[in-house]
């Protein structure tokens, strides 16, 4: 006989024991309401719950929660001196237990957050694609997102980075079968090339979009044909509307963002919201999202396959 079949929201939503409404699964989230990059660890101002409270109140209903994996390799004495700078609370132990306190704190909201899609992530320092990966935390993740650095007083990330990154990442994937995200190349290059500028003494507004632009005639091609098919996608950050601001910037984004989107590249939006006061400003990615081509059904698609992973370990 078969067994009755019971849908995944209906089931959701007969999970008692929760405090809040269960989430059925809509077939697409509006842009605001995914964050596909929120730090929750180490650099969190507040309890996690709250923390996650206040981006939920805003709009979101799926959430990425993670934090940088390097900080974790602190020695005690450098931890101590970071929070003193930065002001956070005293939130994880470094090392290997603070990787499961941190994860243990994860699960916890994930379980008590049913009408919230919450999944599990590093931040990674790009650089580790060179030098050597660390397994044991990265097991753990439902997701891994790679810092594209600005490289600042060095040459700006460009075409040839983006290319790069994306072949390594889909060798890493033969190992670690999880969607990753390379995290917000092109505002770090407008950084890089901004920082170089005011340190020369040369005036902002005089960089054109030629110099602005990130790819190279061709590179776009070859980037989009890498990354058909597989879970890899590139993120459009928070930062993009603030950068968005300046004219000549933003035709530089259009000009390398929108032929990517054109081509099928799939994309994620987020905050990287680290402080209290990132959350003071609405996170309004439609702003920007529409001019660069970036749809709900692209953005989503990240989604659907994590929920979708998260369903199959379940039955495991
Ligand atoms: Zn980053
Ligand atoms: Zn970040």
């Amino acid at each position: 006989m078969k067994p009755p079949r019971v849908s995944i929201a209906v089931a959701a939503l007969l999970c008692a024991a929760c405090a809040h409404r269960a989430a059925p699964i809509p077939s697409t989230f509006a842009l605001h309401e995914m964050d596909m990059h929120l730090h929750c660890g180490l650099e969190r101002p507040i309890a996690l719950d709250k923390w996650i409270d206040i981006a939920a109140r805003d709009g979101r209903k799926v959430i990425v929660m993670l934090d940088h994996l390097e900080l974790y390799r602190k020695t005690p004495a450098e931890y101590y001196a970071w929070l003193a700078e930065k002001k956070f609370p005293r939130w994880y132990p470094v090392g290997a237990e603070g990787h499961r306190a941190f994860m243990n704190d994860l699960n916890t909201v994930i379980a008590a957050r049913p009408d919230l899609h919450l999944f599990r992530g590093w931040e990674i320092y790009e650089g580790e694609l060179d030098t050597g990966i660390e397994e044991a935390p990265m097991r753990m993740a439902d997701v891994i997102g790679w810092h594209i650095s600005p490289n600042n007083g060095r040459e700006a990330p460009n075409g040839q980075t983006l290319i790069k990154r994306a072949k390594q990442v889909r060798e890493l994937q033969k190992e670690f079968p999880i969607p990753m995200i390379l995290f917000h190349p092109f505002t770090m290059r407008i950084e890089n090339l901004q920082k170089t500028a005011k340190a020369n003494g040369r005036d902002i507004s005089a960089i054109t979009v030629d110099e602005y632009r990130f790819f190279q005639p061709g590179e776009q091609e070859e980037l989009a044909r890498i990354l058909k098919g597989l879970p890899i996608y590139i993120e459009i950050g928070k930062t993009t509307g603030t950068m968005w601001l300046d004219p000549v910037v933003r035709e530089s984004f259009i000009k390398d963002i929108k032929p990517l989107a054109d081509m099928g590249v799939q994309f994620t939006v987020s905050t990287d919201n680290h402080y209290m006061i990132h959350t003071q400003q609405k996170f309004q990615p439609d702003v920007y999202c529409s001019e660069l081509g970036i749809t709900t059904a692209n953005t989503n698609t990240i989604v659907h396959e994590l929920i979708a992973q998260r369903r199959n370990s379940a039955k495991q």
